[in-house]
């Protein structure tokens, strides 16, 4: 069984800090004059930091199917991007709209929601910032 290893935003530190007390653990079975002891003792801290990174790759399949990779990252980015450069201004209040989608279909949304519910209709939005 492994012994507690606390996740902080430092994933690399958390990793060396965890496998370095495990070290100072098994010193003295690393150290002991029996070859078979100290192999054995090798062995375990080969299995704990193994065990971490099974662990660690478990965490890192869960946080790519939630919320995808950098790919993906960087494409909804590009497509915000893309949308607002060609958002037209709220009809209400002169922000930027942003494209949204309703069981009706898209439509363009107030960027300031919800504080303001301004709408554009899509397609209309040349006719009024020309
Ligand atoms: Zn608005």
């Amino acid at each position: 069984m492994l012994d507690e290893f606390e996740y902080t935003d430092d994933l690399l530190h958390d990793y060396w800090r965890y496998l370095l007390g495990q070290k100072k653990k098994f010193d003295p079975w690393l150290e002991d004059r029996d070859d078979i002891a100290a192999a054995n003792a090798l062995i375990v801290l080969i299995q704990r930091a193994t065990g971490l990174l099974a662990r660690q790759l478990t965490q890192l399949e869960g946080a790519f199917m939630e919320t995808g990779g950098i790919r993906e990252k960087m494409t909804a980015a590009r497509l915000d991007a893309r949308a607002d450069a060609s958002a037209p201004v709220c009809p209400d209040c002169g922000a930027s709209m942003k494209q949204r989608t309703s069981n009706r279909g898209p439509f363009w949304g107030c960027s300031a929601f919800p504080k303001c519910k301004g709408l554009r209709k899509i397609g209309e939005e040349e006719k009024v910032t020309s």
